[in-house]
């Protein structure tokens, strides 16, 4: 059953349908009894708050069993500390008047580590155009997200610029043109959310640092092939930095609203063009979560992003951004908690771009 989305001025008419959700587990969103106000079908809500807290409660109740599988992330000594049972999720739809919504530890602050990768990328773009893809492929990686092996067999061209030899390159790019790119990052995220506090966490920087030997040996190996602009040490510095930026899951949903909305920031002018939004959702699909984005597209059907720190960014085209936090990873570096809450979510609403 086809069911339109909320109608947001110049957003949400233009997105795809979504498919009801799956009746028999969760009758209300298939069967019109949604709650809130009515939308243009009777079944979506549209302009005022939804009340999310039953769908929150089903997630909830499904993450709980799971919450002690998967392991903290242990080569960054720093986050091995993270009590893995915490868990959190936020949901920021398009409507940029509209506040975040959540559960759970969704306002207690977490490493945000690759979730950064999106942001820099973005902002490369919205400098930058498609210069960039003439360094970065665009390409699932199958393979870990710090594979040297990868960046020698292709000689020095990422994947894609989501695992770590890409995301070095952007960082790389984004040092160029903004002289500071830690601080273009920092600054970005602090407006897009309206919380002058977020900031980087200087003991995870030193310790990323300290242990960052194959980042380290990427940087070099991509310096090797002539790939980078800016002496190794520096783009290291900035790299290592943006990843110790820490950030609660509804700071991060509002922060990457801009993707569900198409482009446009929090305050109506635009980023990106409405085809580098697309792309950039097109490359979180594909290796947003590293050599598991196949795994995830066939469980939760959204572009994401994942970091070791436990976050997951999930956009809703023309709906929502969901950001999850469980710090239990599996073995590709993904929250465990994070994709059976992302699962649960997509399967009982239907809101998937499939
Ligand atoms: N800072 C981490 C690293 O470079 C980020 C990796 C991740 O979150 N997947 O190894």
């Amino acid at each position: 059953m086809g069911v339109r989305p909320a109608a947001f001025a110049g957003v949400g008419r233009l997105s795809a349908d979504f498919a009801g959700g799956d009746t028999r587990v969760f009758p209300w969103f298939g069967s019109g009894r949604m709650l809130g106000p009515g939308g243009d079908n009777g079944v979506t809500p549209m302009g005022g708050a939804m009340d999310y807290q039953a769908l929150f409660s089903e997630i909830d109740r499904a993450v709980e069993p799971a919450l002690s599988s998967g392991q903290v992330a242990q080569y960054i000594p720093a986050l091995a500390k993270v009590d893995p049972g915490r868990f959190g999720l936020a949901l920021a739809e398009v409507d940029a008047t509209t506040a975040a919504q959540g559960t759970g530890d969704w306002l207690v602050p977490f490493s945000i580590q690759s979730l950064s990768k999106v942001f820099t990328l973005a902002l490369v773009l919205a400098a930058d155009g498609d210069a960039l893809w003439a360094r970065v492929g665009r390409e699932p990686s199958g393979a870990p997200f710090n594979s040297l092996a990868q960046l020698e067999r292709q000689h020095g061209i990422p994947r894609n610029p989501f695992v770590n030899a890409g995301a070095l390159v952007v960082t790389d790019r984004l040092l160029t043109l903004t002289g500071d790119a830690r601080g273009a990052l920092r600054d970005f995220l602090r407006d897009e959310c309206g919380n002058a506090a977020v900031d980087f966490d200087p003991v995870v920087a030193e310790c990323e640092s300290s242990h960052g030997h194959r980042n380290s040996a990427l940087a070099h190996l991509l310096a090797d092939y002539g790939r980078l602009d800016n002496p190794v040490p520096d783009v290291l510095e900035h790299y290592f930095w943006q990843c110790s930026l820490t950030m609660n899951c509804r700071d991060l949903a509002l922060s990457a609203r801009f993707l569900a909305r198409h482009g446009l920031r929090a305050d109506g002018t635009r980023l990106l063009t409405r085809s580098e939004a697309k792309r950039v959702n097109a490359v979180m699909l594909i290796g947003g979560t590293y050599d598991a984005a196949g795994e995830f597209a066939h469980r939760v059907g959204l572009p994401a992003k994942s970091g070791v720190g436990g976050g997951i960014i999930a956009v809703i085209p023309g709906r929502s951004v969901l950001c999850t936090w469980g710090p239990a990873l599996d073995r590709h570096g993904n929250s465990t908690a994070g994709i059976i809450a992302l699962d649960t979510l997509t399967t009982l609403t239907g809101w998937s771009v499939f």
